[in-house]
């Protein structure tokens, strides 16, 4: 639920503006309008939402022997999402709005704002005229074949390839319970209302883990889920203090769910969900053994128990990290020199995070013997890490520019590196630190094991 009191409008205004002018998230479609709900991510946006899934994907999958990862289709059966209970369940309570013709989810009528009549609209004025709510199904659904005959839908998350696949990954891969299956790709929901910029939107990108594991054991995993999962946030530059725990109260969770924890990030819009944390029980598979006469159940050759797994749910979704990243590394800081003030901005991402690894400047774009020993020191670099090259205007500005998309590390080959003054300081550097604005020399040698060992 959005916390209206720690809301900041003109610091989201600020970092959308940024987000465009920079080329990290632009609306789709907007040549010709825009496409509500849709999002393009630029060149920037593109490089830090792919850090994030590789992150995810190497904590996840690779540093883990006990998680398995996967890659399902987009495109899904009817069946599958009708033992799932989504065809007939998955919606919202839509109301609408006859004074300002809005239309709005019936559940948190609360966190919206009216645009044309704040005073009276959504909900909770006693002008405003609200229709009884209407279930709305958030599903996309699509067609096959020449004549369209076959019903096929844009899946409204990635977990149900992952049930319905468990079998064969477990029957072709010797695993034991406890396991995961991970899964990151895109989902789609017909949200009724997509906004906060790129937070809720109707194409989107989720980060999911279904764990499988003995009953007895479902309670204590979910914790330790959640544990694991806020270390990750922390990790990759979220700080704890800025993450909120909501303990899903009965009533308000899944009718399955047996235990569901929402992990909640401030937003500038408000404190707003990140990730589910489910205690999902044997559901998922009781549904699936059941609507496709299969046996799903696991076979225990120590204990010859024959059972259903039950199931822990990680669910991320990479869009609403992404954002969360911006929002957190997004800073002006106050620079007065002189008595003049100066405003820098500054992404303060982390370096494994950052789209952009290392900025390589010549100090003079005519001299050149530094553009040709900065186009070896970006050839050298380029196959661990993105690098980007510069030489148009003054260092300083080149600096700025860099640091406003969260670059961590700039490097200048300048005369000392040509040890015309100073002959020790041949084949040396400038190196200069994003956040201190610090600079030290390095040797070219020294350069890749040094970045190497700070920004992955
Ligand atoms: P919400 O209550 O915000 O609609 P949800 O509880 O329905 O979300 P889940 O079904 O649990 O969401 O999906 C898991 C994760 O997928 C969410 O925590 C979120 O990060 C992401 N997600 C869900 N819907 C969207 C959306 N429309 N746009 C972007 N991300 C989404």
């Amino acid at each position: 639920m959005a916390n209206k009191d720690v809301t900041d409008p003109v610091r989201m205004e600020k970092i959308v503006s940024l987000c465009k002018r920079r080329g990290f998230i632009f609306q789709a479609g907007e040549l010709y309008g825009g496409l509500n709900g849709c999002w393009d991510y630029g060149p920037l946006g593109a490089e830090l939402k792919r850090n994030l899934k590789d992150y995810w994907w190497r904590k996840t999958v690779q540093e883990r022997d006990d998680v398995l990862g996967m890659d399902g289709a987009i495109l899904t059966m009817e069946q599958v999402l009708q033992s799932s209970g989504h065809i007939g369940g998955f919606s919202d309570p839509m109301v609408d709005c006859k004074t300002c013709k809005g239309r709005f989810r019936a559940d948190n009528l609360d966190t919206y704002e009216c645009k044309e009549k704040p005073s009276v609209c959504p909900g909770a004025s006693p002008k405003c005229e609200l229709t009884e709510p209407r279930e709305f199904n958030l599903m996309l659904q699509t067609n096959f074949g020449a004549t369209g005959e076959q019903v096929a839908y844009l899946r409204p998350e990635t977990a149900q390839s992952i049930f319905c696949q468990y079998k064969n990954v477990l029957d072709s891969n010797r695993v034991k319970l406890p396991f995961g299956i991970a899964q990151i790709g895109k989902s789609f929901r017909n949200e009724i209302n997509p906004r906060n910029y790129i937070f809720r939107s109707r194409e989107f990108e989720q980060m999911e883990i279904e764990y499988f594991c003995r009953p007895e054991d479902g309670m204590r995993l979910t914790d330790e889920w959640l544990e694991t999962r806020l270390c990750f946030y922390e990790e990759i530059g979220i700080p704890r203090a800025k993450l909120h725990i909501l303990d899903v109260p009965d009533g308000d969770r899944a009718f399955y769910s047996k235990k569901t924890y929402d992990i909640e990030y401030e937003f500038p819009f408000g404190i707003q969900e990140l990730e589910g944390v489910a205690y999902r029980t044997d559901y998922d598979l009781g549904v699936h053994a059941k609507g496709s006469g299969r046996p799903l159940e696991y076979f225990d050759e120590e204990t010859k128990e024959r059972f259903l797994p039950h199931v822990v749910e990680p669910s991320a979704g990479c869009d609403r990290t992404v954002l969360a990243l911006i929002c957190e590394a997004f800073d002006e800081e106050e620079l007065g020199t002189d008595g003049k003030s100066d405003m820098r901005t500054v992404m303060r991402f982390m370096p494994s995070m950052a789209p952009i690894k290392v900025a390589i400047f010549p100090l003079l774009k005519k001299n050149e013997e530094q553009v040709r020993i900065c186009r070896e020191i970006q050839k050298s670099l380029q196959p661990w890490m993105n690098v980007f090259y510069d030489d148009s205007g003054a260092v300083g500005r080149r600096y700025r520019r860099q640091d406003e998309i969260g670059t961590p590390f700039c490097v200048t080959v300048d005369f000392e590196t040509l040890g015309e003054e100073i002959p020790d300081l041949k084949g040396t550097v400038t190196l200069r630190h994003r956040d201190s604005m610090e600079q030290e020399r390095l040797s070219i040698d020294e350069l890749l094991p040094w970045l190497l060992a700070r920004v992955r």
